[in-house]
């Protein structure tokens, strides 16, 4: 068996220029950490973005050696790429458009280019490297062109990919003027998987509306290779957030946190600053809670976490605005000398004071209208792991909603149902709290992300080794 050959845009490190050299800080994400814990008996190498422009060649050259020693490829891209590529074509296009946000795809013909380009330059990268027993898996839709790419120069060899996103279904898809090249590209891969079941189904009508594809229990024959599609809904690393070493009193708002929940109750909000995630209808949705329920005013607040992201994009910007808005309008109409209804926070929080404020919310309240999974939602039951108390209300439009059905499901949509809900949360027993919180921490601890990671690659390298058998 030869090595795993991991692709994503963006290495697994940031980089820092300190005078002369470099630094390089490991950025342990949802998928490196996935990914770490796997079974180490495959050597792994890592391909991907570093994060920084770096034009030089000896600069470049130097780069390359510092981190294939920790058995990290960089691919080198100028500003222009990732403004065309990522920022343009992945987080313009796709990304809008596979979240059902038509309204926002942007339709340009130098993005595609550049995503085609680019694409093609990962291929570039890897070729050189590539050995022959080698097992590659790609991830996510900034890199969909690129299974079939490596197909081109590895016929043989196995190449899975995996979208972290949803695929959505075939009448939106349909719209993209890309769809069969996007399709093609991905059917490069031996084994193509997604977080639903839902979403897998719409990848295979994708298929056989555009390219005539039909399947057998996921089975897709393409020419004389046969694909696996199936679903393999990401975990998360359970045991760090049921048991997290948390210091009140490291250099941060940990405690603070902590005193936030002294005297009344907490709804937790978290998400990254995003138009998928729905915040003006949670915001909208509590606003409306208050005016039906005023016996809890001056007893429970919604604490509001925006990470701020892409925040150079118009939809962005707009959307951060009418935040504060909503948000300004709800404190002054509401707030008093010693209550706020919304403590807003426009910031990321780091792993100490995400775990304190998992722990110390009494409502988790995750609301996207669209989203691949959601990895919050999954953290805050895993930091429930001892107490057992705490309400998930979760959107239905989560792929976690598929998994987490002891959650209270809502459609994110619906402002009045929404705050009827957070009532119902506030008011519900402990009894019930329990057999919730554990019926979905025994789903978590046991579909974690290692399980995740090791049962895509464990599958994939069946179907190699039937492959293999079979030529
Ligand atoms: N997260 C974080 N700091 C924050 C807020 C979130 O580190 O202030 C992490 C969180 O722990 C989770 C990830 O960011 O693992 C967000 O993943 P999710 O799937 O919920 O949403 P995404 O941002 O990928 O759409």
């Amino acid at each position: 068996m030869g090595r795993i050959i991991i692709v994503s845009n963006r290495l697994p490190i940031t980089i820092h220029q300190n005078g002369t050299g470099f630094s390089y800080r490991s950025s342990a994400g949802g998928l490196a950490t996935g990914l770490n814990s796997m079974d180490r008996s495959l050597e792994r190498v890592w391909v991907g973005w570093p994060g920084e422009e770096i034009t030089l060649p000896a600069i470049q050259e130097q780069v390359l050696e510092d981190l294939i020693q920790d058995g990290l490829v960089p691919v080198f891209l100028s500003k222009k790429e990732i403004e065309l590529y990522y920022e343009g074509f992945s987080n313009k296009t796709i990304w809008p458009h596979f979240h059902y946000f038509t309204q926002y795809t942007t339709y340009q013909d130098d993005y595609w280019e550049a995503y085609s380009l680019v694409n093609q330059k990962f291929a570039d990268a890897i070729k050189p490297i590539l050995q022959p027993d080698d097992l590659v898996w790609v991830h996510d839709y900034q890199l969909m062109l690129l299974p079939a790419m490596i197909r081109e120069f590895a016929p043989q060899t196995s190449i899975g990919f995996f979208l972290h996103i949803p695929f959505p279904s075939y009448e939106i898809f349909r719209v993209l003027p890309w769809r069969e090249a996007l399709l093609k590209g991905v059917l490069g891969a031996d084994q193509i998987g997604f977080h639903t079941f839902g979403y897998m189904r719409h990848f295979l009508s994708a298929a056989y509306r555009l390219g005539g594809y039909e399947h057998l229990y996921g089975k897709l024959r393409v020419g004389h290779r046969l694909i696996n599609v199936d679903v393999f809904p990401m975990g998360i690393d359970y045991e760090k957030y049921a048991h997290p070493e948390i210091d009140l009193y490291a250099n941060d708002d940990s405690f603070k946190i902590k005193q936030l929940a002294r005297n009344k109750r907490i709804i937790v909000s978290i998400d990254r600053l995003d138009y998928t995630k729905g915040i003006p209808q949670r915001i909208k949705a509590f606003e409306q809670f208050i005016e039906r329920y005023p016996e809890y005013i001056g007893k429970v607040s919604l604490v509001l976490i925006a990470v701020p992201s892409r925040s150079n994009v118009d939809n962005y910007r707009k959307l951060k605005q009418s935040i504060d808005t909503l948000v300004g309008k709800i404190n002054s109409a509401y707030g008093s000398f010693d209550w706020m209804p919304i403590q807003y926070l426009y910031r990321s929080l780091n792993f100490n004071e995400l775990s304190t404020l998992y722990q110390v919310a009494d409502i988790a309240m995750i609301t996207p209208l669209r989203d691949g999974m959601n990895l919050v939602a999954k953290e805050y039951i895993a930091a429930k792991d001892e107490t057992k108390r705490g309400v998930l209300i979760l959107s239905e439009m989560a792929g976690a909603a598929n998994e987490l059905s002891s959650a209270l499901l809502v459609n994110p949509h619906d402002i009045n149902k929404m705050a009827e809900v957070i009532q119902q949360a506030l008011e519900m027993n402990e009894n019930e709290q329990v057999w919730r919180m554990e019926t979905m921490q025994q789903h978590l601890k046991r579909y974690n992300v290692r399980h995740w990671a090791n049962t895509f690659v464990q599958e994939q390298k069946r179907l190699m080794e039937q492959q293999q058998a079979f030529n």
